[in-house]
């Protein structure tokens, strides 16, 4: 499903030079569930933004669904990511002035708007969410608000979902219970990979990696 090569990652700041990610190798099979671990700096965002083709690496190569992401244009890895990726990220990132509705209709194609009006409410009504739909972010509770995003991140029924610390703003009941969506998108045959530092987590994974400065230290089955 996913095929890293060689990946290494380089932002140039005003400070110099930062090596995000350091000639990293891995590969992740379709259905698998991953638990990325390590410190912050470590590399876990940039590793899940290159994975997503939300950016692209200095070296390597990044193959995700059968796509050489890094040999994409710019639209066409928008439109890799409309087909094959969903993200839930830790602050959310809802848009405050549209509605909880709205907020997941964010993620459908142009073409296919009025489809996905069905499937975003569904959605939010699978996460317990239906009364709240006419809702704005701002009136909703932290964990509530994940669950938006879980909707909008799943309206394409993408094949692979990306999670970056989803669980770190919420109290143990929320974080448990994005947990157990997770898990059972997972149990569905998708294949997550999920940005941690939460040790239950983690534990719902079926590998962990470890990222240091950069660099895979290990990658341990949980199962
Ligand atoms: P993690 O998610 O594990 O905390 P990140 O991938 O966010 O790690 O960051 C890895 C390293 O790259 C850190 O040193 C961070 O400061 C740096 N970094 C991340 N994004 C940028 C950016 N846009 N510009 C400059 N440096 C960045
Ligand atoms: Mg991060």
């Amino acid at each position: 499903m996913i095929e890293l090569s060689g990946v290494s990652k380089v932002y140039r700041t005003a400070h110099g030079e930062v090596r995000a990610l350091d000639d990293v190798t891995l590969s992740i099979r379709e259905g698998e569930f991953v638990a990325l671990k390590g410190h912050s700096g470590s590399g876990k965002s940039t590793l899940l933004a290159l994975m997503g083709g939300l950016a692209l690496p200095n070296e390597g190569s990044v193959s995700v669904a059968g796509c050489d992401v890094e040999k994409l244009s710019s639209s066409e890895r928008a439109r890799f990511r409309e087909d094959n990726v969903g993200f839930v990220f830790q602050m959310f990132h809802l848009l405050p002035y549209l509605s909880v509705l709205d907020n997941v209709l964010v993620a459908a194609p142009a073409s296919g708007r009025s489809a996905s009006r069905e499937t975003a409410k569904q959605l939010l009504s699978d996460f317990g969410m239906a009364a709240r739909i006419t809702h704005r972010p701002s009136q909703l509770s932290a964990g509530e608000r994940q669950r938006v995003a879980m909707a909008r991140a799943l309206l394409n029924r993408p094949k692979l979902l990306l999670a970056d610390e989803p669980t770190g703003n919420l109290d143990e009941n929320n974080a448990e219970a994005v947990l157990d969506y997770l898990t059972s998108f997972h149990k569905a045959g998708g294949t997550i990979v999920l940005a941690t530092h939460d040790e239950r987590a983690a534990e719902r994974a079926d590998r962990i990696i470890e990222l240091s400065s950069g660099k895979v230290t290990s990658a341990v089955a949980t199962k």
